[in-house]
């Protein structure tokens, strides 16, 4: 029937946007590793689609989103872009408070925007398999969907920790077709050295990573796929901006603030960027607030400077606020907020004084997660309710200024399979 018609992605972006365009300095280039010099591309083949690598490495403004992306986004998006007029209320702030809320996704996250799109480039390449590694599961779950919609399998390296206390995610991913296995293990050199001393080996991220790695250099037509980080990542998470600039728009609104929590940095880019490069090409300039947990400070507490992405020093240099990639953070509740360093492209605009980096202590994001839960009626994810804290801050100060500006925030996701955190 007419009146149903399945285009819904008609009403979609049709085209991912890079900040790099607009950048009258670029971020300094990867190293490789080994050699310490900037890193050729085609030196990543092994490891990532091809696909993949030319949309990390482009300057291009807009990369088209594929047809078959766009339907499978078109299942969740647009996400909604909702008034908070009861937090607006329960605070008496003369702010405006809108949310984008990605908790509608598949998984309850962002990350399944990337997800898809990397699925898609694998399979487009006749990539049989992509391989990852998971902590408490967000970005293997929403990878192991993505794989299952577009007929690539994948294999997860699940940090042994986070499998046995958190089986929630694990089950997702099984669910999905993935084989999930527990890192340190004894399927890999990397894993098997400590999988022998010590089989119930607790794991880290950093070992998952080098599990993960050395599967993929193992078999030729396998690739791996990372959720957060990298230029290509943030690209996809675009699509968040894209959609909340449009929605705002049809209000007559644009934003004064844009508020979005940062492990990796991909929700607080792809929420903000958008909005970043209007104002570079001459457009409004808002604020930027990229709020992290004042115990894994990396913007706010570490150095800029070059490091490795994973703890085994594989992974090529990153130029990157970093808090060293030996640094344990401590097992808060906000399992995705728990990395070492930062996207170098947030990194850049915080070094460049265009997004304003912010910490918050947990007692806080705790309370700021209750007030939204009560007024709103979302449970957010731990890591959302890190942004919650800081525009429930900026709301008292535009009340105190009797100030009635825009409040964009990003509610990366819901908090539905960390009940055990808030039970805590
Ligand atoms: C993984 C995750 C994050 C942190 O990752 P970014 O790359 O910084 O976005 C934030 N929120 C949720 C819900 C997550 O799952």
């Amino acid at each position: 029937m007419e009146r149903f018609s399945d285009r819904k992605q008609d009403h979609l972006p049709s085209h991912f946007y890079n900040i790099k365009a607009d950048l009258a300095e670029q971020p300094k280039p990867p190293l490789h590793p080994g050699t310490g010099e900037p890193l050729d591309p085609s030196a990543l083949r092994a490891i990532f689609p091809s696909g993949f690598i030319e949309q990390e490495i482009s300057r291009e403004r807009w990369f088209p989103i594929p047809a078959a992306v766009l339907a499978a986004y078109a299942q969740y998006r647009p996400t909604p872009l909702v008034y908070a007029a009861e937090l607006k209320k329960r605070l008496g702030t003369p702010a405006h408070i809108f949310y984008k809320y990605e908790g509608v996704s598949p998984m309850g996250s962002h990350k399944v925007n990337t997800a898809l799109m990397q699925a898609y480039l694998a399979s487009e390449e006749g990539v049989r398999q992509l391989v990852t590694e998971t902590g408490a599961g967000q970005w293997g779950s929403a990878l192991a969907y993505a794989g299952e919609r577009f007929g690539v399998s994948v294999r997860v390296f699940m940090v042994r920790a986070s499998y046995r206390q958190k089986p929630g995610r694990r089950v997702l991913m099984n669910l999905s077709g993935a084989r999930v296995e527990e890192s340190p293990g004894p399927n890999t050199e990397a894993g098997t050295a400590l999988f022998d001393k010590d089989p119930d080996h607790p794991g880290s991220l950093g070992i998952a990573i080098a599990e993960a790695v050395e599967t993929v250099l193992k078999n030729p037509a396998s690739r791996y796929a990372l959720g957060s980080v990298l230029d290509g990542v943030l690209l996809h998470q675009s699509i968040i901006g894209l959609e909340a600039e449009k929605q705002l728009a049809g209000l007559g609104l644009e934003p004064d603030t844009v508020i979005g929590c940062v492990g990796g940095g991909s929700n607080f880019a792809g929420i903000s960027f958008p909005f970043v490069g209007k104002g570079l090409r001459g457009g409004k300039k808002a604020e930027f607030i990229a709020v992290e947990p004042e115990v894994c400070p990396s913007l706010t507490g570490g150095e800029l400077r070059y490091d490795h992405g994973d703890s085994a020093g594989l992974t090529p240099l990153l130029y990157m606020h970093t808090l060293g990639k030996d640094f344990i953070p401590p097992a808060i509740h906000a399992g995705g907020l728990r990395y070492h360093g930062m996207a170098p492209l947030v990194s850049h605009l915080v070094a460049q004084g265009l997004v304003t980096a912010r910490a918050v202590p947990q007692d806080e994001v705790f309370a700021a997660a209750r007030t939204f839960f009560t007024s709103e009626g979302i449970l957010p994810a731990p890591e959302s309710a890190h942004a919650i804290a800081a525009v429930i801050a900026e709301a008292r100060q535009a009340k105190e200024e009797n100030r009635e500006k825009v409040i964009l925030f990003n509610l990366s996701g819901h908090g539905h399979f960390d009940i055990q955190a808030y039970a805590q």
